[in-house]
């Protein structure tokens, strides 16, 4: 009976999962497609973390110190391929640059993330391949981990900026209906980052409404708007247009109840999350239901927010659905018990069958 559980994604809740399994006397292998660990916080360059503005790189260092642990072998540059067996005894086929190996794990932890939307896609109107000034906020992280914020398009520091809310969430006619639960939160931090690094520089942020999540009510949004004076209008935007070197954003204020058309030097678009498409591809590796959005589906929930549609097979964080560093790192240390359990319950239950 194999005591191995394989974690599949090197992310914050690959890396949680990972080191709870071994703080628990279990063993893991953790695989991640990328050469390095630290998930889309660090492919994407995350600055500060919402909601305490601590430093990204010194989360993602301590959660990587995390599965420095002789009962962890890590593997990048490392993803599944095929997958047999059932609970207590799965073989997994591992594929990296020195070839393909097959190992016995006795469960799974699906930890594969997300994406960020493509502002791109044909049902968006912000022109987002068109205009430089057009950004999403893990472009403005970028910027805000170097401490230069300007325009793209030509280097110098903007005097107004708006953030576009639910962009890619929230909208029937592409199918994503969720809230990306994050993005409100994201687009204040920036906000007031932006504030912080250029005091002259006007911040507006068009929200349906605006969704805080927990605590981050009261530790983001009304400092943002009380210290910051961060400026906050419900309204929806409908085209953005090249004007005068500027971007003219047309649309309609729904508080007053009259059109829209302000100009700004730099537009921020808040981009939600959908399934990665290592998420996807695993799902189907692995034989395990996805829900309509692609996330991984969770037959238990509300009770049960880590068993897959697979007896053996867990999962954690964004691969489930939009989710904070909170919930992904609450959510892998459940998962780790359970695959853990899994384990350790079929080998208990196989001992009781021998004797
Ligand atoms: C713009 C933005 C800003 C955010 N900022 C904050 C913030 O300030 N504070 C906060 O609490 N939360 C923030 N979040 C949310 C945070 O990013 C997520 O909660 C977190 O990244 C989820 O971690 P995860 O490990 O589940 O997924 P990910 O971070 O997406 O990691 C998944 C990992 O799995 C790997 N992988 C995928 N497929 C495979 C495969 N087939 N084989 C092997 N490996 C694979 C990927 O390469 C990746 O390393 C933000 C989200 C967005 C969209
Ligand atoms: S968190 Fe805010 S911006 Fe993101 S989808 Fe929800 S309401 Fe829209």
């Amino acid at each position: 009976m194999p005591e191995t559980i394989l974690v599949i994604g090197g992310g914050p809740a690959g890396l949680e999962a990972a080191r709870s399994i071994a703080t628990i006397g279990g063993r893991a292998i953790l695989v991640e497609r990328r050469p390095v660990l630290g998930g889309t916080p660090d492919e994407s360059n995350y600055a500060a973390l919402t909601p305490r503005m601590g430093s990204a790189q010194d989360a993602l260092d301590i959660l990587r110190a995390g599965v420095v642990d002789p009962d962890i072998d890590v593997r990048v540059n490392t993803t599944v391929t095929g997958c047999s067996g059932t609970v207590g005894d799965f073989a997994v086929t591992l594929i990296s640059p020195t070839g393909e190996t097959t190992e016995s794990v006795g469960s799974i932890i699906v930890a594969t993330g997300f994406q960020h939307f493509d502002p791109g896609r044909e049902t968006q109107m912000y022109g987002y391949y068109e205009h430089a000034d057009v950004i999403t906020l893990p472009d403005a992280e970028k910027m805000l981990k170097e401490h230069h914020f300007v325009r793209p398009s030509n280097g110098e520091a903007p005097r107004n900026v708006a953030f576009i809310q639910c962009v890619g969430s929230r909208d029937r006619r592409l199918g994503n209906e969720y809230c990306s639960k994050v993005c409100c939160g994201v687009a204040s931090k920036e906000a007031i980052e932006i504030r912080r690094l250029l005091p002259d520089c006007k911040v507006y942020i068009f929200y349906i409404d605006m969704r805080m999540y927990g605590y981050w009510e009261n530790e983001i949004y009304w400092p943002a708007q009380e210290q910051y004076n961060v400026t906050y209008i419900r309204g929806i935007v409908t085209e953005i247009v090249a004007k005068d070197g500027r971007l003219l954003m047309k649309g309609e204020d729904t508080t007053m109840g009259r059109p829209l058309e302000v100009l700004m030097d730099v537009i921020v678009l808040s981009v939600g999350m959908e399934p990665s498409r290592g998420t996807r591809d695993v799902a189907g590796i692995l034989g395990i239901a996805q829900n309509k959005y692609g996330f991984i589906a969770l037959p238990g929930e509300p009770m049960d927010v880590v068993s897959t549609s697979v007896p053996g097979i867990f999962v954690a964080g964004a691969a489930a659905g939009p989710k904070d560093l909170e919930d992904t790192i609450g959510m892998a240390g459940a998962a780790a018990v359970r695959a853990v359990g899994a384990v350790r319950g079929g080998a208990r239950a196989g001992a009781a069958a021998a004797r």
